[in-house]
């Protein structure tokens, strides 16, 4: 099985509170932009100077916890009965 096929597996509920958020001024100047490198699923995307962040499909892995030395990135779990449930993904 494809991993795509596994991530397929998994069920998701998306709370409208977002569990992720970054801070622009300090995404702006960041000299790597390693969230967009590192996330498994794709949350970061650049999109001209500016990074973009989804949380509707995160893992809850927490890469990107790491990955992000500058400071901007707030990271918690969803709230309770909110985020990823796997199913053998
Ligand atoms: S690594 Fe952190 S500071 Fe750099 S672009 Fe990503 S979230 Fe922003
Ligand atoms: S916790 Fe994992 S899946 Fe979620 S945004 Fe960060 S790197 Fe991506």
């Amino acid at each position: 099985m494809e991993i795509a096929d596994k991530l397929a597996l998994n069920k998701f509920s998306v709370d409208t509170i977002p569990h992720l958020k970054i801070d622009q001024e300090k995404c702006h100047p960041c000299p790597h932009k390693n969230c967009t490198l590192v996330c498994p699923v794709s949350n970061y995307t650049q999109e001209g100077d500016r990074v973009v962040l989804s949380w509707e499909g995160c893992l809850e892995c927490g890469t990107c916890r790491i990955a992000c030395d500058q400071g901007s990135l707030q990271w918690q779990y969803p709230r309770g009965g909110f985020g990823i449930a796997y199913r053998l993904g």
